[in-house]
């Protein structure tokens, strides 16, 4: 049992003004069967600021025009937001160029973009792809699909009993026969954060290139596209504060320029004639057709709503958050932790004696909690722990240690439910 005195010495630390923060979130103020939401389900999506709700109005209310083809104001006005807003991705991580950031509508876009265009390019018969035992589906299926598609073969990174990939056994299937790999910075089912700089590094010394999910980092972490040198990174808009239906493929402009483009039609072109077309410059020559424009518009919102908090900041405070929620629901009895990987993020996956994940969930909804239950897009995860679901808490920087206290509190509840 882990003292009152310990406990209070860790709630009472706090780096960031959270009770401020909430402020900015008006979902946050409603109540859920009669109890005050505590929102916990991060990971599936984040709700947004006000600040971000406010741009989508004031786009519709203003702005709303489609961009790049008009000579009139508003889609020049519209024009110019939107491409601010991809200059502000550029910044958030470091990408060298405009040309690296292509708007996606999320991180199953980006990944399938990539599979598609360069698996077309550069996969043929007999080649390999490594992915790893963490993957979510949209980082098997469309691997899988080009595999079927070019008689190539799918190779996966084993993991341990603590949920993390064996280094080892990633460089035992690199062989002359890999051409790609396509590997998750951080675990949304398991929380595990993987040594993607390693994996880069060691990836290069054969000239692979590597695709980085960052689905579940780019909210959490500084993302240094230049440092980390990956040559492609996706991400989710709607993880990062941002709306749903929009997204970033970041990939090096020296490779983007030599892929085919994933989809035709307006404003991926440069010049069509029924004899021949020739493609727009980048980042366009992946954007074909009106875009999310109020998505990107807004995602560059969500962006500047995170530097004014600080991601530095943001990763001090969820990190002091997971060891708090780590404390708590360690002294709970009859409940299992699933990934405990040493280098792990803000997601708690565990199961309850006795008890099916769903339940846990209903039980939980009913005191106002939000978490997520089931296999989270990851079922090869579960076959490997041998259950067929978990109950998953993912926290953001607006969730306070009262809430965490307030979740064990109701776990054990769950219990007395079903003495
Ligand atoms: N990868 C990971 C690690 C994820 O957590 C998710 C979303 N749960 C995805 C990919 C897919 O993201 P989206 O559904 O936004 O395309």
């Amino acid at each position: 049992m882990i003292s009152d005195a310990i406990i209070n010495s860790v709630k009472n630390i706090s780096s960031l003004d959270v009770l401020k923060i909430r402020e900015d979130f008006p979902i946050l103020k409603q109540l859920i069967h009669g109890k005050p939401l505590v929102y916990l389900d991060n990971a599936a999506t984040t709700q947004k600021p006000k600040f971000v709700i406010d741009k989508e109005r004031e786009y519709y209310e203003v702005q709303n025009s489609n961009i790049h083809r008009g000579v009139h104001l508003l889609s020049q006005k519209a024009t110019m937001e939107y491409e601010k807003a991809r200059e502000k991705v550029m910044r958030f991580i470091n990408a060298k160029y405009l040309s690296e950031v292509i708007f996606t509508k999320g991180t199953t876009d980006g990944i399938n973009l990539i599979a598609s265009s360069f698996g077309e390019k550069f996969i043929n018969a007999d080649d390999e792809i490594i992915i790893s035992h963490l993957e979510h589906h949209s980082n098997i299926v469309p691997w899988q699909l080009l595999c079927q598609r070019k008689n190539a073969k799918l190779k996966v990174i084993p993991i341990n009993d603590n949920g993390e990939i064996i280094f080892e056994e990633f460089e035992k299937l690199i062989s002359e026969k890999t051409k790609f790999i396509s590997i998750v910075h951080a675990s949304n089912s398991l929380g595990t954060i993987n040594p993607i700089k390693d994996i880069i590094n060691k990836a290069h010394q054969y000239n692979i290139p590597v695709l980085i999910d960052a689905a579940q980092s780019v909210q959490h972490y500084k993302i240094d596209v230049k440092e980390l040198d990956c040559d492609f990174l996706v991400f989710s808009g709607h993880k990062l504060y941002a709306p749903t239906g929009i997204g970033i493929l970041y990939g090096k402009e020296k490779l983007l320029e030599e892929l085919p483009p994933y989809q035709g039609g307006g404003d991926m072109i440069s010049s069509v004639t029924f004899e021949k077309t020739t493609y727009n410059e980048l980042p366009y020559k992946f954007e074909a057709g009106t875009p999310n424009i109020s998505g990107g518009i807004c995602l560059g919102a969500a962006i500047d709503y995170i530097n004014s908090i600080g991601i530095k900041s943001i990763e001090e405070y969820e990190k002091e958050l997971s060891d708090y929620a780590e404390l708590r629901l360690k002294e709970i009895e009859k409940l299992t932790p699933i990934g405990t990987a040493k280098n792990k993020g803000a997601v708690f996956s565990f199961i309850l004696d006795g008890v099916h994940p769903h339940d846990i969930g209903t039980i939980l909804d009913f005191e106002g909690i939000a978490i997520r239950t089931g296999h989270h897009c990851t079922q090869p995860i579960m076959d490997r722990f041998k259950i067929p679901a978990t109950a998953r808490a993912s926290l953001a920087f607006y969730n306070t240690k009262d809430e965490i206290d307030f979740l064990a509190s109701s776990i054990k509840k769950v219990f007395e439910v079903f003495a």
